[in-house]
């Protein structure tokens, strides 16, 4: 768990300059005039190559010690939605997602099918191995060792270096960092466009072949015109609960702030089945909320009205409320 006991200085400081230069990356993009949609890729692409999270470089591994990675984005002004799951060699799962969106007629593709996808789109192509961290091997030996299941052979090389080519970065990241931590961004342009982007390598340890919540649309991935919401957690509860897509329903309720939309299904539901986790929400009039029921999640929030702020502890900082351009990362 994120707790303050086991966060030492730098690694506290590693984790919010990594915030802060994810969110100047959406902020960027937003102040130059790009879409909702543009932000939350070109965020959530720079936290995939930060091995301090959990996307791209630095993914959680499954069960023998591959990185499968799952991404989805959708724009809220359309309700269109693209979604990958199971893919190996492509350096940025989230761009996948994009291309899924706007290049087949379809929302979700998987496995081999979504690889030769990505090759036939010309998207950058990485071996597998990219992907693998010595830290987050660690990680695994851990938990399949605490499980007593068998670890697969270490490969060799590993290092936790960042690729030379870009900038830290990511955003929020989850509660348990030793086996969740699922990057998220939700954005809001000028025109008052929503989009969402969730970017994962899952659950480490997880059986080869499972899929979570954060590639599925209306569970860990969702944006209308009214609301956006990007989840971490234990995926398997936020896919019982259709937890994004029940946050942006009751936000829509009248009487209901965004804040009683998330908790009710975070703090209520969520924490009712037993479920850990959190998430960042962001409404057409650019007001950010978090929720989380753990010690810890990795999020900020920034907007062209007010300055980044990055938070990790639970009782950290509140929410902002503010018009225009706003980016935030959650998980
Ligand atoms: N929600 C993700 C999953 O279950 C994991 C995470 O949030 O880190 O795959």
């Amino acid at each position: 768990m994120i707790s303050r006991s086991s966060m030492t200085p730098e690694r506290d400081a590693a984790y919010r300059a990594a915030l802060n230069a994810a969110l100047a990356t959406g902020q960027a993009v937003l102040a130059g005039g790009g879409s909702a949609l543009d932000a939350v890729e070109a965020t959530a692409r720079v936290m995939e190559d930060n091995p301090l999270f959990n996307a791209g470089r630095g993914a959680a591994l499954s069960d023998d010690g591959s990185a499968t990675l799952d991404a989805a984005i959708m724009d809220g002004s359309t309700l269109k939605a693209g979604a990958v799951a199971g893919v190996t060699t492509t350096r940025h799962p989230i761009s996948l997602a994009r291309r899924v969106m706007e290049a087949t007629r379809h929302v979700f593709l998987i496995g081999a099918g979504a690889d030769v996808f990505a090759r036939e789109q010309g998207l950058e192509q990485v071996p597998n191995s990219w992907f693998i961290t010595a830290r987050r091997w660690g990680i695994l030996e851990e938990v399949l060792r605490e499980d007593g299941r068998p670890i697969p052979p270490r490969p060799s090389g590993l290092t936790d270096e960042a690729p030379s080519v870009s900038v830290q970065v990511p955003v929020s990241h989850s509660p348990d960092e030793a086996r969740f931590g699922t990057i998220g961004v939700v954005a809001r342009d000028r025109a008052g466009n929503l989009a969402a982007a969730t970017t994962t390598g899952g659950l480490t340890g997880e059986r080869w072949g499972r899929v979570g919540d954060a590639p599925v649309i209306g569970a860990g991935t969702y944006a209308d015109a009214g609301c956006a919401v990007s989840a971490t957690g234990t995926g398997e509860y936020f896919l019982r609960l259709v937890i994004a897509r029940m946050i942006c329903v009751h936000a829509g309720e009248p009487g209901t702030s965004l804040q009683a939309a998330a908790d009710r299904m975070i703090k209520g539901d969520l924490t009712r089945i037993g479920g850990d986790g959190g998430v960042i929400v962001m409404n057409d009039r650019g007001e950010a909320v978090f929720s989380l029921n753990t010690e810890g999640m990795y999020r900020g929030t920034v907007s062209s009205l007010s300055p980044a702020r990055v938070m990790i502890y639970a009782d950290e900082g509140g929410n902002v409320d503010g018009p225009v351009a706003r980016a935030a990362a959650p998980h």
